[in-house]
């Protein structure tokens, strides 16, 4: 298959395009319901009826999430976390007792076996709680050592690993470095094999690990030896399971942020570092993939939690406008109110709605779900935010104040401005908000690469060239044509308006189908370089995705007779309707071009800062222990009895 056209780009660019690239899943069972969509075609056969916990699978979660719920309540304090700057032991020992650091292990390696959607349960009731604890146990699960050795470990390392994290050793997961954050192709950290080709032996510095300070376990991506393909040296990124006690492992600092204040995240120097070479995971080279594909199932995490979070804010934010009486009505009575109280409301209808769907789908397996938690992770990151930042204007100077001061001078207490500082992280981590954008624009652009990519490819030889273009001739007259016929899709069965709104979406997706196709032709290769244009475009195409999704959601609810979601669902459809129809306008005037141009004369105006040394400080609380059974986790859990 063809990929992107890479000679427009710099050498750089062009390489770590070419790693992400390498990255890229291509066998998947299913076709994506998004993939479909940038291409014109919404079918809603994926999403209505829409898919649901299975009967069996719920009861067990439901059990289990009240249980973790009462410990919580009892025990998991976030004000308290906040304040120390810690998690207490006694939350390890709880839940190593509770098996939540191995929720989604098979049984036969030690784990709870769970399912997807009940693990992100657990997770969303523990983030309720605490979003540090909760951040503990996704970054152990989602992209520490469980879930790569679970996808691609061998039998041997399935059975060495899994019932030890499953215990409660705490595994992390460090490819960030002070110079490749989104760019992991540019990442230095290096892995060489030793001569006798039994270990390999890391050097270089990690950042932002999280539980990288007690983690006895951790996932590291380093730089193997390039690989010559056609005739030119590709880099390797490959994935080692590590041992946080290993010699010349240094914890150089323990990193502090504006929100998660319990997190246990370092800055990591590996110097000669000796892994043994069974440690690898998958083959030599496939370290990103594997990092991409865990981040797939990785990536939902945050939107249950958002979800879960914000049904919680709204249900509070209800009580406050109607308690909170100002020029003579409650607040959520004033207009101003109204729209917010609507807003953070069907807001969580559909973060809920993609989460659970995404969740659903990768609980089905074997379908290409990439699309749908990017979109998922984009699109709860960014309204999350929105509606915390809600939340706290319609609380007003209260919201502004901290959960403790409230409740001292009497007041109830809701910890809104925390839960908007640990919220904040989200639009960064698993993949920025701007990197999200762009794996989706390229994951959208696919189908027209797939079809004429071989046109852009300078590799391609003149009869592949001839080819691609009889097929094109073949194939985008009638494509387009269809784009252009009114559709006789008419949704019979579905509510007014859900079925009108369905019809929208139905002839917007054929307009944004256009309108990338459009672009792709009078742009060529650059529009990749064009980020706001397609930006706009997937901002249309996740806009049109969960519009879609909450009206097939709601009515599955109706035909079962249960119609508590019904008005969330127009006030969002209209509200989103908004948005999207802005968007199609901004796609054609926009401030694009001024704004390159003044960014350009502002950057040739000033000097970038200077490279910054790695002071050789050490964290002073590490404790090096030999062996895992010692690991300090353990040691932790082992003080406590
Ligand atoms: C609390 C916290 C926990 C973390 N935990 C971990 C962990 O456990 N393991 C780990 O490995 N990492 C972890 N990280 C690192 C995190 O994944 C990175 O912060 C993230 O990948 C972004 O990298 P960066 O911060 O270096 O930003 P940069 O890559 O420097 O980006 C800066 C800005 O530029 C934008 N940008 C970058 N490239 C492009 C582009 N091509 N086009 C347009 N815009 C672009 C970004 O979106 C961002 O807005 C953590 C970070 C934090 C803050």
């Amino acid at each position: 298959m063809s990929g992107p056209d890479l000679k427009h780009l710099s050498e750089k660019e062009a390489e770590s395009l070419e790693v992400a690239e390498d990255s890229r899943e291509l066998k998947w069972k299913s076709k994506s319901f998004m993939a479909s969509f940038f291409m014109g075609d919404f079918d809603i056969g994926l999403s209505y009826p829409f898919p649901e916990q299975d009967e069996e699978d719920k009861k067990i979660g439901d059990v289990i999430c009240k249980v973790v719920e009462d410990f919580c309540q009892e025990h998991l304090d976030g004000a308290q976390i906040e304040r120390e700057g810690a998690i207490p032991a006694k939350i390890f020992k709880g839940f190593a007792e509770l098996g939540l650091f191995g929720i989604k292990i098979q049984k036969e390696y030690g784990g709870l076996g769970l399912s997807q959607t009940n693990y992100i349960r657990i997770l969303s009731t523990v983030g309720y709680f605490c979003n540090s604890t909760q951040a503990l146990l996704s970054a152990h699960q989602s992209i520490g050592v469980p879930q790569p050795i679970k996808l691609f470990g061998t039998e041997e390392q399935k059975k060495k690993f899994l019932p030890l994290v499953a215990k409660g050793h705490i595994s992390a997961f460090a490819l960030t470095e002070p110079n490749a954050g989104s760019d992991p192709a540019s990442m230095t950290t290096e892995a060489k094999l030793s001569e006798d080709g039994k270990n390999w032996i890391i050097n270089g510095v990690k950042l932002w690990c999280t539980n990288g300070v007690i983690a006895d376990l951790i996932v590291v991506m380093a730089r193997t030896p390039d690989k010559i393909v056609k005739g030119k040296a590709r880099k390797q990124i490959s994935a080692f399971v590590v041992d946080a006690r290993s010699e010349g492992i240094k914890i150089l600092h323990q990193c502090r942020f504006m929100g998660l204040k319990g997190l246990e995240n370092a800055l990591i120097k590996f110097t000669n570092v000796v892994v043994p070479a069974e440690n690898l995971i998958g083959a030599e080279g496939k370290g990103l993939k594997i990092a991409l594909t865990t981040l797939n199932d990785g990536r939902l995490g945050i939107p249950g939690v958002a979800a879960k979070g914000s049904k919680l804010l709204s249900e509070y934010c209800q009580r406050w406008a109607k308690t909170r009486v100002q020029w003579g009505k409650a607040i959520g009575e004033h207009e101003e109110g109204a729209d917010k109280l609507a807003r953070i409301d069907a807001g969580s209808l559909a973060m809920e709605t993609i989460s659970n769907y995404a969740n659903a789908l990768a609980d089905k397996g074997g379908i290409d779900i990439r699309m749908e938690a990017a979109t998922a992770k984009l699109f709860s990151s960014e309204l999350i935010w929105d509606l915390l930042d809600t939340a706290i204007q319609l609380r007003g100077g209260r919201g502004y104040e901290t959960e403790d001061s409230l409740k001292k001078r009497g007041e109830q207490g809701m910890p809104i401005e925390r839960a908007l500082r640990d919220a904040r992280v989200n639009r960064i981590l698993e993949g920025s908000t701007e990197v999200m954008h762009l794996f989706l624009a390229r994951e959208a652009l696919d189908g027209h690469l797939k079809m004429a990519g071989s046109l852009f490819d300078k590799r391609a030889s003149f009869s592949d060239k001839f080819l691609t273009l009889l097929k094109c001739g073949l194939y985008y007259p009638f494509w387009y044509l269809k784009l252009l016929l009114p559709s006789f899709k008419f949704y019979f069965g579905f509510k007014s308006p859900l079925s009108r709104y369905l019809r929208w979406i139905n002839s917007r997706t054929s307009k944004l189908a256009r309108a990338l196709f459009h672009r792709m032709v009078l742009i060529g290769p650059k529009l990749e370089k064009r980020q706001l244009t397609l930006t706009r475009i997937v901002d249309i195409g996740v806009e049109l995705v969960v519009m879609g999704l909450v009206a097939c959601r709601v009515q599955t609810e109706l035909d079962r007779g249960e119609d508590k979601n019904f008005k969330k669902a127009v006030y969002w459809l209209k509200s989103a309707r908004l948005r999207v129809d802005e968007l199609f306008r901004e796609l054609n005037n926009n401030s694009d071009k001024e704004a390159r141009e003044l960014s350009q004369d502002l950057l040739n105006s000033v000097a970038p800062f200077e490279e910054n040394e790695i002071p050789d400080i050490s964290h002073p609380n590490r404790e090096f222990g030999s062996d895992l059974s010692l690991g300090k986790q353990s040691e932790r859990l082992n003080k406590l009895g």
